[in-house]
């Protein structure tokens, strides 16, 4: 099934991430993680792609597994910039063979080594050409990458809503937020996109932090904004795993809530191969979620 469809319907439902293993001895434990999420059936489940294309061959492999067993749709994700045209061409061709239709193509971080190299010598510089070639290659839905609180490679964001017009006007399909924290952000930030004329849906991405370790490591990767409100929380319940952890869901499930209540259909959850986490989400959620309120 394509996610385009599935976002289109207009029932509450809520699709999960999970990432591959690093190396190949954690296989089976991420298996059997994304397959306990899976038996949750969300509305579909993305797969990461290891920056620098290092786990890249697992993310087919989990994707196909989850939506054969559990006939959860799946979107793979894809990265470019470390890549030759070759290798993007064989993973496309690989997709095709599996049956993966949707792609979430993105262009990855820019490696140390990379940044020290000629962009000239790239094959890819943007994700804009991987959304083109997805879109040459065959029946593809593609999902790209958004930036409420702007990508750290922008110089403002009116630039970066430029280019994220462009990438959609080249055949995204969809788009997913990087994670946010404060859901007033994603809100003016969807204001300013309809304003440019970009009309396709918009997934807002939520991360539930339960531990307080997490809090410094998602600030740093992904430059979202803390509110006061969570920061308090993260103060007052840190030390105690148990509480943070109750903490963290009650406000990643009320920021969810909140999105419900405006309007946003679905809502990905940033779930980090945690299936006790996706779990009491779905069931602080269960008298809301698959009923149409539209
Ligand atoms: P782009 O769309 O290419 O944008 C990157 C920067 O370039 C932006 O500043 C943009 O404004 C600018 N830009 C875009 N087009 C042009 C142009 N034509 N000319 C000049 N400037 C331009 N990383 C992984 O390694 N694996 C993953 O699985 C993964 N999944 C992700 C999922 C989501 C939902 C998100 C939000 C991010 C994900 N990332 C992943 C991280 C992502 O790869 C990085 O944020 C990366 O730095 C940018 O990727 P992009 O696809 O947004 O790039």
């Amino acid at each position: 099934m394509k996610i385009i469809d599935i976002l289109e319907k207009r029932n509450m439902s809520l699709s999960f991430e999970v990432f591959p293993p690093k190396k190949e001895s954690n296989f089976d434990s991420v298996k059997s993680a994304t397959e306990k999420i899976a038996a949750l059936h969300p509305a579909f489940m993305s797969v990461t792609y290891g920056a620098g294309g290092g786990t890249s061959s697992y993310t087919l492999e989990i994707a196909k597994n989850i939506r054969d067993k559990y006939d959860v749709p799946t979107l793979a994700h894809l990265t470019c910039v470390s890549s030759s045209k070759q290798t993007v061409a064989e993973r496309i061709s690989e997709m095709k063979s599996m049956g993966i239709d949707n792609v979430m193509a993105l262009r990855g971080d820019l490696t140390p080594e990379l940044e020290k190299s000629d962009p000239s010598t790239w094959d890819y510089r943007h994700a804009i050409e991987l959304v083109r070639e997805l879109k040459e290659a065959g029946d593809f839905c593609v999902g790209a990458a958004c930036y409420p609180e702007v990508h750290p490679d922008s110089v403002n964001q009116r630039e970066d809503l430029i280019h994220l017009k462009e990438k959609v006007d080249a055949g995204a399909d969809f788009l997913t937020t990087q994670m946010v924290f404060d859901n007033n952000l994603f809100f003016n930030f969807m204001y300013k996109i309809r304003e440019m004329g970009v009309t396709v849906p918009i997934i807002p991405g939520i991360m539930p932090i339960t531990n307080a370790n997490q809090v410094d490591r998602a600030i740093k990767l992904s430059g979202s904004f803390m509110p006061q409100r969570f920061k308090s929380l993260v103060d007052y319940f840190g030390n105690d795993p148990d509480a943070m952890k109750q903490a963290g869901i009650a406000y990643a499930t009320d920021q969810i809530i909140d999105l419900y209540a405006n309007g946003i259909t679905n809502i990905h959850v940033y779930s980090m191969n945690k299936p006790d986490i996706a779990e009491t989400i779905m069931n602080n959620l269960s008298d809301i979620l698959g009923k149409d309120f539209l």
